[in-house]
Parts: C-alpha cells; sequence; structure tokens
C-alpha cells in the first residue's frame, strides 16, 4: 500500500512565495509585473502539477488576459529561480508545481485523465542511498514516474482493459 501524499503548499505560503518571486526578479533586473505575479500564483495556491495551458484557462478563469508565450516564459522563469519544478511526464507538455523545501517526492502518473499523484517513501530513500553508495555514484536528482491507472479510472475501464490483455 502506498501512501499518496499531498505536497499542498501551507495556508499563507503563497504570500511567502510571492516575496520570494518578487525578490528573484528583482535580483534579476526583471520588472514585477501583475501579469507575472497573476501566473506565479495561480500555481503557488493550486499546489498541483499544472501545464502552461491549464494556468492560461485559470488566469482567464479570474479575468486575466495573457499570452501563453508570457505564461511558459514566466513559468519556466520560476523553475530557473528554483521556486517551481518542472515534469515530463510523457504527455507532449510540460507540467509545473510549487517546489516547497528539499523534500523529494514521486509521482502517479493515470494515462486516462493525465491525473498526477505524489507519494513519499523514505524507504525509496535509503534504498536509493544505498544503491548509490555500492556504485559509488553521486545522485543529482531522481525521477520515479508509474504510470498507469488510477483507482477511479481502473475501476471504470481496468475490467475491460485486464479481459483484453
Ligand atoms: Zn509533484
Ligand atoms: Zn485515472
Amino acid at each position: 500500500m502506498v501512501d499518496v501524499v499531498t505536497t499542498r503548499p501551507p495556508l499563507g505560503c503563497t504570500a511567502v512565495m510571492l516575496g520570494l518571486f518578487r525578490a528573484a526578479l528583482q535580483e534579476h533586473q526583471l520588472p514585477v509585473t501583475q501579469q507575472r505575479e497573476a501566473i506565479a500564483r495561480i500555481l503557488f495556491e493550486s499546489g498541483e502539477h499544472l501545464s502552461a495551458d491549464e494556468v492560461s484557462a485559470r488566469l482567464a478563469d479570474v479575468g486575466h488576459q495573457v499570452g501563453k508565450a508570457t505564461v511558459y516564459r514566466t513559468l519556466s522563469l520560476l523553475v530557473r529561480v528554483g521556486l517551481a519544478t518542472e515534469h515530463d511526464f510523457d504527455e507532449g507538455f510540460k507540467r509545473f508545481e510549487t517546489r516547497i523545501g528539499p523534500a523529494h517526492h514521486d509521482h502517479l502518473i493515470c494515462t486516462s485523465r493525465g491525473s498526477v499523484a505524489e507519494f513519499q517513501r523514505e524507504d525509496l530513500d535509503r534504498l536509493q542511498a544505498e544503491i548509490a553508495s555500492h556504485a559509488g555514484f553521486h545522485v543529482l536528482t531522481r525521477q520515479l514516474k508509474l504510470y498507469g491507472l488510477c483507482a477511479e479510472c481502473d475501476a471504470e475501464t481496468g475490467d475491460a482493459l485486464r479481459k483484453v490483455v
């Protein structure tokens, strides 16, 4: 049984993250614009793994018309300054999530609806350290992605699928 965790940021976290973003923009001599802040706010508040298109749609929902290129550039900027992580779940586009703290987590990706769940296991971290140490390998990053059907989709289509396989 896998404990599926969520890394949804704690309340009040958005203000802190926005403060860090503003400081990073100033440090890179980039203007702090309403558009950039609105894009960052959507990502920080969601706690989800959002594509640039999803961020655009949510911006439109709250009355911001922002070009897709601006959305994508701002999300990439958040990654560059260490406030977001970029994921490629082999969907043909990237997804972004807020980066809070150094804790590593891995992903369960539903190939039917594209939903992403997260899990964190210390025993996996220990195993990884053991493997790396045996190989004399210095690990910089890990990407563990489990592809399949989430419980809901599995209940809907899994039976049919299993009959075929
Ligand atoms: Zn994640
Ligand atoms: Zn699913």
